[in-house]
């Protein structure tokens, strides 16, 4: 039997893994999710001696169900291979008191490689399943990390074209750079004048255009997504969260059944509803704490039960985790609306036409597991420095804000559980914001000098992403007007 996905928005509509994948976001404008969130069917004691693919396999098997063995393992195999640094592929460092999973060791040196360097695979099997002849033109909107993680994933793949938005002034200069030098011919990358809320909102827009989508469908193309509002996305994430647990038992840091804590730096709440879905699955958490930056709306709705985007958006250090519409956020909602799609679609709505939304009582007490905090741009330097200081273990400033929520809470509640801290990007990423935090010396280098300072401070080589971008050609230029983007993408596909 397979395990079928539904809308966040409506329960009539029910769809395949492979469908889901394919069309991104449901018809309704809801988010798919699975009808019931699989449990895992093998014992932590056999993970613990599995390869990471491995475990994938295990993982990913209960969701896309409609793949044979040979399909989603042939996914598997192109995806976690030596793009990656490391054959354990997502390593766990033990730093300050704490399991530091580094996630950032794929292509582009940030966590959403682990889902972003199988998505295209998956995705193209999907579309053989199911007869898709048209070209699929992934859309994406892009704090930073996405957009040149999609653009790797799908560069030059067959049967499809990304187009990559992202916000101009809203992203890290070696962030733009590995955006604007993307080889491959079906690649365009678009900065825009508005900020990542604005371009997520094109996107959106154009998926629910129906218009376009019919004018798409006459030239030969269709849109997908690769924004972690896909599943396809999703379920990749899900994996290293059992793999981290596996790893901890197989190191003799914890015993089988131990619970763990979970940190998460948040923004679009993609990574951390991947580790709910873990423990829905049967891992042993204890609490999630979500770990915000200034654009502290997750916080605050943890706090109240109101989530309210009506307030400044802050451009930060963490700049993936600027954003004030946490697209996930919706599939925990439904969750705890008792799967409710008409709950979620009024709420979603209240979203969309006012800006804000409370929960129920009965909602909120469904969220005892989650623990909200943030971290100010002076306390996440300050935790960068002083991590060094103690450990000599460099992190990044996303990394850095989990680790300042983290050492918050713990004093607070003296919850001494062993914890796991999702390590989303490499400092290399990040290294003017890093460096500075370290020490004011470095601001007046440039950033390639800082390059080589990070690596004679920290022991770790410089990854081969950034050694791509020294010298690396800008081959992409176009900007445009947040509200002209559907007109760039028609003009792109040559539809006008
Ligand atoms: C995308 C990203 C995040 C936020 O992850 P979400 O799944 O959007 O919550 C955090 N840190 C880094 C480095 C990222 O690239």
């Amino acid at each position: 039997m397979n395990l079928m996905y539904n809308s966040t928005r409506s329960n009539n509509e029910t769809v395949t893994a492979s469908q889901a994948i394919l069309k991104g976001l449901a018809d309704d404008g809801g988010l798919f999710v699975p009808t019931a969130i699989p449990a895992l069917d093998k014992d932590i004691t056999e993970l613990a001696n599995m390869s990471y693919k491995e475990v994938a396999y295990e993982v990913m098997k209960l969701y896309i169900t409609d793949f044979t063995e040979e399909e989603l393992k042939n996914c598997i195999d192109r995806a976690y291979d030596s793009k990656f640094d490391t054959t354990e592929i997502a390593p766990i460092k033990k730093a300050d008191g704490a399991y530091y999973l580094e996630l950032f060791h794929g292509a582009t040196i940030a966590f959403k490689d682990m889902a972003l360097s199988i998505l295209p695979h998956l995705l193209t099997t999907s579309a053989k399943k199911n007869n898709v002849k048209n070209e699929i033109v992934i859309l994406t909107a892009t704090s930073g990390d996405t957009g040149k993680a999609a653009l790797a994933g799908f560069a030059d793949v067959e049967g499809t074209s990304i187009i990559v938005f992202y916000p101009k002034n809203g992203v890290s200069p070696i962030q733009e750079k590995q955006m604007v030098t993307q080889k491959g011919k079906n690649t365009k990358v678009v900065g825009i004048t508005g900020n990542f809320d604005d371009a997520q909102s094109g996107v959106k827009a154009m998926f629910n255009n129906k218009e376009l989508a019919k004018k798409m469908d006459e030239a030969g193309f269709q849109f997908s997504s690769a924004n972690s509002i896909n599943i396809g996305r999703l379920v990749p994430q899900i994996v290293y969260y059992v793999y981290a647990y596996s790893r901890l038992v197989k190191n003799g840091d914890i015993q089988v059944g131990d619970k763990i804590n979970i940190v998460v730096p948040t923004g679009n709440f993609g990574n951390i509803l991947a580790a709910y879905y873990a423990k829905n699955m049967g891992l042993p958490v204890n609490k999630f704490v979500c770990a915000s930056n200034d654009n502290k709306v997750l916080f605050d709705f943890f706090q109240t039960g109101t989530y309210d985007r009506n307030r400044e958006f802050i451009l930060t250090t963490s700049p993936s985790m600027d954003i004030l519409i946490s697209s996930n956020l919706e599939r925990l909602i439904y969750k705890i609306a008792g799967n409710d799609s008409a709950k979620c679609a009024d709420l979603m709505k209240a979203l969309s036409t006012t800006g804000k939304y409370e929960i129920t009582e009965d909602m909120k007490a469904q969220l005892d597991d989650f623990v909200g905090g943030y971290s100010d741009e002076a306390k996440t330097a300050q935790t960068i420095k002083s991590i060094y200081d103690k450990e000599k273990y460099v992190m990044d400033t996303h990394t850095a804000v989990a680790a300042g929520v983290y050492n918050a809470y713990k004093e607070d509640s003296k919850d001494n559980t062993p914890t796991v801290i999702a390590s989303t990007a490499s400092p290399y990423k990040f290294t003017r914001s890093v460096m500075n935090a370290i020490d004011e010396k470095y601001d007046s280098m440039s950033d390639f000098q800082l390059v080589d300072e990070l690596s004679k401070i920290s022991g770790v080589k410089v990854p081969q992403a950034i050694e791509e971008i020294r010298t690396a050609l800008v081959l992409h230029d176009i900007v445009c007007e947040s509200n002209k983007m559907q007109e760039t993408v028609e003009g792109i596909l040559g539809l006008k």
